[in-house]
């Protein structure tokens, strides 16, 4: 505990639950606020963790931390990452059960950075053994690898994650970590082609060029100069095109949200390759070596390698148009499959085409990535393993545009918050129930209404689109919103826009609905893309290993008719759901200060909403409903025994007896307690907070 009473008034409580005023949500921020200023950026409810981004190094992240927090009871050290990550494996080790460590807020809140912070904490303090440290650094630089070529710099963080991440972290009996699994979710693909103002690519395009050995950038065909790259930095006026008719897959690009012109962002690249806190060398040389620790081969290599070139030199190709009206590259014939693929379409198609080849093979090659990391990581002696799962996944996302990518991010973030309110208020609930204590509920805004609007059967947004996903050539945006319009059109959540005049439904500025996401209105333009196409054949056919394996040649079969990718993002989610359900839940929440990425700038009004749309004061309210705070009858007895002197320095009968005798002594009134089969359960704060202070003097 941080101490008395003047120390708590300039550092705040290390836990909501302990604001002995009032739940309003100006004492909570007030509480945020003045840990911030200190430099105390975690802070509990209950055992829920809160986290803002500090934007600077802190000195809590040292071995000598790690170890401070290895083995100690949870509320006994100020809030950390370490606690949250130690009482998981604590209770993994002694209970032989499943954990999960779900890490939400917005991009560019921290969750990343506390994933990886959680994962070193659990290299440095499990046991291991010489064997055992290859799978340890295997878990380690899988992380530098994905984040080159899954993570970008976007206008929210320099290091945005744009793929959602789950990690299984096996261990054997001994606690020992042994293995590891990735599931890996939607990867932002329209990002290879298209970035917004101010944005990058990949990582991996820039690290390469930057770091690549001379004689490999010779071997691939590239100069080292990313503005050579038109997916890097040129302008590209040929991205501005609607496919609203080509319907085999969907996925949505870039207008701006209610008019405006069509394509603004889309007529140039993002056109900033050097970042100020990226060092794409250095970061090269890091992903070499992971590369070589988690076993890949240079067969793998050279394929890979080879791949993110193509989709450069693939993004290079010019078309203009020949005499027929068709496509011809204007930029050089070495490359004839391309143009044997692409040239019975017009220009605007081939350009079209080209970059969804370049989005599928770099989609795939990603998927391939993972696999092969899982590959490495896998354990293969069959004695039972529990795990701990961390999920990072990325954040809850508004941009000036919104695309089909950020609809699925949004999505995805609802289904998680759905996931917290079930579990956190079932597990309140059970916890009362079990241990034989009457409770109160809680009203709270429950936002399954908006996870049935897009994923219910037939009715949902995702089931809409498919529908029209059958009719290629028929649906159009038009179509596809009229059809929304009639289904779901009077739900509470969803909004499409109505023009005045009729007649310019046609134009692409009606392409545009929006949903009431728990986290803030957003407006999503609605327009279709293919990712398959003609050029599957020749893919499928391909010498590069890796493409090989990425493009199968079954796929050519038209009788298969493929999942759209909303539907398989769909279903990804709810076997994660699933996988999340059966384990025990901790959660740590990011909240990010300012929109700067400036150490020290506490933002109220950017905080207020985060704090507000995370359900945190809810989350409080329910924690200090019934009782705010609870403890196991042997942690009680052990911290506060010397306060009574019936059960200093030893009590040798059962630990609730002792609780009784000790509670008695300092005097609780039986209103401001109750005791269940396992802990004491105090109502009011300020009652451990009296007990807190006469133990501290
Ligand atoms: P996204 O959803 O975009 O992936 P994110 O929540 O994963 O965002 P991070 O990449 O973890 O965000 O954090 C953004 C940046 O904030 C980091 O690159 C780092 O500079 C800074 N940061 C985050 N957490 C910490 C921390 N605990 N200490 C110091 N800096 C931090
Ligand atoms: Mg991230």
């Amino acid at each position: 505990m941080e101490g008395a009473l003047i120390a708590r008034d300039r550092v705040g409580v290390q836990d909501f639950v302990l604001l002995d005023s009032h739940t309003s949500e100006a004492a909570f921020l007030n509480n945020l606020r003045k840990r911030y200023q200190e430099n105390l950026i975690y802070t509990y409810i209950g055992t829920l963790l809160v986290s803002v981004n500090p934007y600077k190094e802190l000195d809590i992240y040292t071995v000598t931390q790690m170890q401070l927090y290895r083995g100690v009871n949870f509320f006994e050290l100020p809030p950390h990452l370490y606690a949250i990550a130690d009482n998981a494996y604590r209770v993994m080790c002694s209970e032989y059960n499943n954990h999960f460590i779900l890490i939400s807020g917005e991009s560019g809140a921290g969750k990343t950075e506390a994933s990886k912070k959680i994962l070193q904490y659990y290299a440095v303090t499990c046991p291991t053994t010489e064997q055992l440290q290859v799978v340890r650094d295997r878990l380690l630089l899988s992380n530098p690898v994905l984040e080159a070529f899954g993570n970008a710099k976007t206008l929210r963080n320099d290091n945005s994650s744009r793929f959602g991440k789950y990690m299984d972290i096996q261990f054997d009996f001994k606690g020992a970590p042994v293995g590891g699994h990735i599931l890996s979710y939607l990867i932002e693909k329209s990002r290879v082609v298209h970035q917004n103002h101010g944005e990058r690519n990949f990582h991996i395009f820039y690290q390469l060029l930057e770091g690549g050995e001379k004689d490999l950038l010779c071997w691939l065909g590239l100069e080292r100069n990313p503005q050579k790259y038109a997916y890097l930095i040129q302008v590209s006026e040929n991205l501005a095109i609607s496919l609203f008719y080509v319907w085999n897959s969907c996925a949505i690009h870039n207008t701006p949200p209610f008019g405006g012109n069509c394509y603004p962002s889309a007529m140039f690249q993002g056109r900033c390759a050097k970042v100020f806190s990226i060092n794409d060398k250095n970061d090269w040389k890091i992903v070499r070596k992971a590369f070589s620790i988690i076993d890949f081969t240079e067969k793998d290599l050279e394929h890979l390698f080879g791949i993110v070139a193509s989709v450069l030199h693939l993004g290079n190709i010019q078309f203009e148009e020949d005499s027929n009206g068709h496509a011809i590259i204007r930029n050089g014939t070495q490359i004839k499959w391309i143009s044997k693929v692409l040239s019975p379409l017009n220009v605007d198609l081939a350009f079209y085409a080209r970059d969804a080849v370049a989005k599928a093979i770099y989609g795939r090659t990603f998927t391939w990535l993972v696999n092969k990391i899982n590959g490495s990581l896998a354990n293969k002696d069959s004695t039972r393993k529990t795990v701990i799962g961390l999920l990072d996944i990325y954040g809850f996302e508004v941009l000036d545009t919104n695309s089909f990518e950020q609809f699925c991010i949004n999505y995805c973030n609802e289904k998680l918050q759905q996931l917290l309110i079930e579990m956190t208020l079932k597990a309140e609930q059970e916890e009362y129930e079990m241990e034989g204590i009457e409770w109160e509920p809680i009203p709270y805004f429950n936002n399954k209404i908006i996870c049935d609007l897009v994923e219910q059967k037939h009715k949902g947004i995702i089931s809409i689109l498919d529908e029209e996903c059958l009719r290629p050539g028929e649906a159009t945006d038009l179509s596809f919103l009229e059809k929304l319009e009639e289904k779901v059109g009077d739900h509470a959540h969803f909004v499409t826009r109505k023009l005045a005049d009729q007649k310019t439904r046609k134009s692409i500025d009606w392409v545009d609905f929006r949903l009431l996401h728990y986290a803030g209105e957003v407006t999503y333009c609605a327009v279709g893309e293919c990712d398959r196409g003609a050029a599957l054949e020749v893919l499928c056919n391909s010498k590069n290993g890796i493409i090989r394996d990425c493009f199968l040649l079954s796929e050519l079969d038209s009788r298969r008719r493929p999942e759209t990718v909303a539907t398989q993002f769909k279903n990804s989610l709810m076997s994660l759901i699933e996988i999340l359900m059966s384990k025990e839940p901790s959660y740590i929440r990011c909240i990010k200060p300012n929109e700067n990425k400036e150490p020290g700038m506490f933002d109220d009004c950017l905080i207020r909403h985060q704090v507000k749309y995370l359900g945190l004061m809810e989350h409080l309210r329910v924690r200090r409903a019934g009782f705010a705070y609870r403890r196991k009858y042997e942690h009680f007895l052990q911290r506060y025994k010397s306060l009574c002197p019936a059960t200093w320095p030893h009590w040798h009968g059962p630990a609730a007896e002792g609780v009784e005798r000790l509670i008695k002594h300092i005097g609780y009134k039986p209103e401001e307690y109750k005791l269940g089969r396992t802990k004491i359960f105090i109502r009011f704060p300020k009652t451990l907070f009296a007990t807190e202070d006469a133990f501290e003097i």
